[in-house]
């Protein structure tokens, strides 16, 4: 094999991928934050929350982010650690971006969930899980705060396995717990680690590693905390399943890790181990069978697209998921739904703090491109023949639904090129209501705050004030509907017409069984 192909399987076998999933205040920012100070990609903590407000000055419209305390937008981060090239996706903790959540998974490997241990599994935890669910991919599970009070430990087991519907199996065990967290247990080696140091949390913390028949533990634990560890080990053992890292990577089983973030204990125990443990880039599928990150032909499918990131730019990034091949700046790849050849020439990446300039990435690695308006969610990008389609990223059924104007008539241009483009991104999603003898624009989406997004974004990027009408429709199908007369059609009160951008026809409801009424009153109609 030539030396060149060496390197890129070596590349493609280091890379991790995954994307953090909490509820607010879970501790997502600060255990990033901490993963990135164990790479070294940060030397002292407290950067990243830096980088959160800085971050906001950079990009106007993440203040909707800050008055709110919630994360809007999913970012990107990459760095270096024992030998593995590490990709974050970070995600919106607010239910009502669950579909910015959704494709965000889409370009994961794998997911870690955060979850606190005095609160246990919470509202959006339920959520975010079941969107992991859907795509199958492996869950672990990070235990937060445990340097303060929380559920017991076994507690938080059961409650993962009855709320989720996951079974749980912990990798390591607290010792100490309550506001006397001392270290970790780790069962596949049957180790105690004991924390000391760490510097409140800026730096990394020091620990005494070893067997449990170890004399120094027995000092160092007490004999109260010792024989407590004795007991929950026994007692895991009895009762806990097999593990099988086989249905960990089928989603069936979470491994549980526990720590705190914020003073480090535990954070790189959970590193080392999940890094061992969670898959590689893993294989995708397209309309001519899956694709394997080793196969050299180089392609990528677009996950997301972000406008505006830098106001004094007003540029638009593309953020694609490298699937196969080696990736090099300036190359030329067919844009497979256009059928054309583009170049991508300005290729981004989000190390630690800063957007660099990328000159090669492999597969597992997200890349963000220059995009002049060119491309959409999904696209697939391919550099040479035969070319393929990775599988499109599904959009969810919106369940809400206003009508929306431009205050200022005059800014009518302004107002539907703001809105294209944020539906471009996935923001929204727009329909049209032609049945009335004027055209107005009908906006869907999933959680109620997106139209607060969406307001803010369009006067502050746009200059464009809105006033949004609520309707009271819940419920949205697509209807199979060719002809373009649609006064034959029974339509009753409680339900509305519209086209969505394709031109297919919509109809939507207030009531579920009104879709029943309307199959019903319309024959032949899907
Ligand atoms: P996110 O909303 O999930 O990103 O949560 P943050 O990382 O912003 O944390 C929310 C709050 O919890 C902040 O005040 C953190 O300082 C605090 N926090 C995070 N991790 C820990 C931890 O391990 N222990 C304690 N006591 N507080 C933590």
């Amino acid at each position: 094999m030539p030396e060149q192909n060496n390197t890129f399987l070596e590349e493609v076998s280091r890379r991790r991928t995954f994307a953090i999933i909490s509820h607010p205040d879970a501790g997502k920012t600060t255990l990033t934050e901490k993963l990135l100070l164990y790479g070294g990609a940060i030397r002292l903590a407290g950067t990243v929350k830096a980088r959160k407000a800085q971050k906001y000055a950079t990009s106007d419209w993440m203040e909707i982010e800050k008055q709110r305390g919630i994360s809007v937008t999913s970012s990107v981060l990459q760095f270096e650690y024992n030998g593995y090239c590490i990709n974050i996706l970070d995600t919106p903790g607010h239910q009502d971006f669950s579909e910015d959540t959704y494709r965000t998974l889409v370009a994961a490997d794998s997911a870690v969930m955060v979850i606190d241990a005095a609160k246990g599994v919470e509202a959006q935890t339920k959520k975010l899980f079941k969107v992991c669910k859907m795509r199958g991919i492996p869950i672990f599970t990070f235990v937060n705060k445990l340097d303060r009070a929380g559920k017991d430990p076994f507690e938080l087991m059961e409650e993962i396995e009855k709320v989720l519907g996951i079974q749980s199996y912990p990798i390591n065990w607290p010792i100490g717990t309550d506001g006397n967290f001392k270290g970790v247990y780790n069962r596949k080696l049957a180790q105690i680690e004991v924390f000391g140091g760490g510097d409140h949390g800026r730096a990394t913390v020091e620990s005494t590693v070893g067997s449990t028949e170890d004399e120094i533990f027995k000092e160092l634990l007490g004999d109260h905390l010792y024989g407590k560890l004795c007991d929950d080990i026994e007692l895991l053992d009895m009762a806990g399943d097999e593990f099988d890292i086989k249905r960990v990577h089928n989603g069936e089983l979470t491994p549980m890790f526990f720590g705190s973030a914020i003073t480090n204990f535990g954070v790189e125990p959970f590193l080392n181990e999940f890094l061992e443990m969670t898959t590689l880039p893993m294989p995708r599928t397209t309309d001519a069978g899956d694709v394997y990150p080793d196969n050299e032909n180089f392609s990528a499918f677009i996950f997301k697209i972000q406008a505006n990131m830098n106001p004094a730019h007003r540029d638009r990034i593309a953020f694609m998921r490298i699937c196969s091949g080696k990736f090099q700046k300036g190359m030329e790849v067919n844009h497979v739904q256009a059928g054309k050849m583009v170049k991508l020439a300005q290729p981004q990446q989000f190390l630690a703090q800063d957007r660099v300039i990328v000159d090669e990435a492999y597969p597992g690695d997200i890349i963000g491109i220059f995009d002049p308006g060119i491309f959409n969610l999904g696209d697939t990008l391919c550099q040479k023949p035969p070319y393929f389609k990775y599988q499109g990223i599904p959009v969810f059924p919106p369940e809400h639904f206003a009508r929306v104007y431009s205050a200022d008539t005059m800014k009518r241009k302004q107002f539907i090129k703001g809105v294209s483009q944020l539906s471009e991104e996935g923001t929204i999603q727009v329909f049209k209501q032609t049945d009335i003898g004027r055209e107005e624009l009908i906006i869907g989406v999933v959680g109620m705050l997106q139209l607060e997004v969406l307001e803010y974004r369009l006067k502050n990027e746009y200059g464009v004030d809105i006033r949004i009408q609520n309707l009271p429709y819940k419920f949205i199908r697509w209807a199979d509907y060719k002809d373009s007369d649609i006064s034959k059609l029974y339509i009753s009160s409680d339900s509305m017409i519209a086209r969505d951008k394709n031109e297919d026809l919509v109809v939507l409801f207030v009531y579920e069984w009104g879709i029943q009424r309307f199959v019903e009153g319309n024959k032949g109609i899907n």
